[in-house]
């Protein structure tokens, strides 16, 4: 499958708005400030597919990309702002929930996690309902060039340890935009879901 050939078709303000629930679609989530935008640049080979460091706290939409007929990448709002009122947390929940639930076009749910702090509550919420989804999952662990080979390795053992209790699909894999590693195995991950 070919990345770089990903164009921007629309932003949804909620999970009604989507295209059609035709095709193949893999998800994007994390944190804000996870990497995501970058991650998505990177894989895209687009410098300004995805909108990096956007503003905390706006309203954020979702943004699908599509790649050939009917394969779509979604880029899910980052959650986790400290001043975002709890009801707006609540309905995000809501509605992220219910995405994961009922749309038959998703195959696989990519979770960006920084490497330095991986599985906050949130991220863990979130592959929980994946995986009792049936979702597969990519738990990527962003900006891997922030640590040594071996505190990387480390990391990505570990995670991959943690990863075992979700009792469920769920890949480890360390990545860095920066320096670009780890695009591969993204890809691997990727085409596996495009093409099952
Ligand atoms: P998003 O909010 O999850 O979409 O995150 P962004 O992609 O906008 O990145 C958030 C911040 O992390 C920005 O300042 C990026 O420059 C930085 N960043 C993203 N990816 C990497 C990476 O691979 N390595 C490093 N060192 N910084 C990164």
């Amino acid at each position: 499958i070919n990345y770089q050939t990903a164009k921007f078709i629309t932003s949804a303000p909620d999970i009604s708005k989507l295209p059609d629930d035709t095709g193949i679609e893999i998800a994007f989530a994390g944190r804000s400030n996870a990497g995501k935008s970058s991650a998505l640049n990177t894989l895209t080979r687009q410098n300004s597919l995805a909108r990096t460091s956007k503003t905390p706290g706006r309203t954020q939409l979702i943004n699908v990309f599509e790649l050939d007929s009917g394969q779509r990448l979604i880029d899910l709002p980052g959650y986790g702002f400290a001043k975002v009122p709890l009801a707006v947390k609540e309905k995000w929940q809501q509605s992220l929930s219910e995405y994961l639930q009922r749309r038959d076009s998703l195959k696989g749910l990519v979770v960006l996690m920084d490497i330095r702090h991986p599985f906050k509550e949130t991220d863990q919420e979130l592959i929980y309902w994946a995986v009792s989804c049936e979702i597969p999952v990519l738990a990527l662990l962003t900006k891997a060039d922030k640590l040594k080979q071996g505190a990387r390795m480390n990391m990505v053992l570990k995670a991959r340890q943690a990863a075992i209790a979700f009792n469920g699909d769920v890949t480890v894999e360390a990545f860095s935009s920066l320096k670009r590693f780890g695009v591969d195995n993204v890809e691997n991950v990727l085409n596996q879901w495009f093409n099952n």
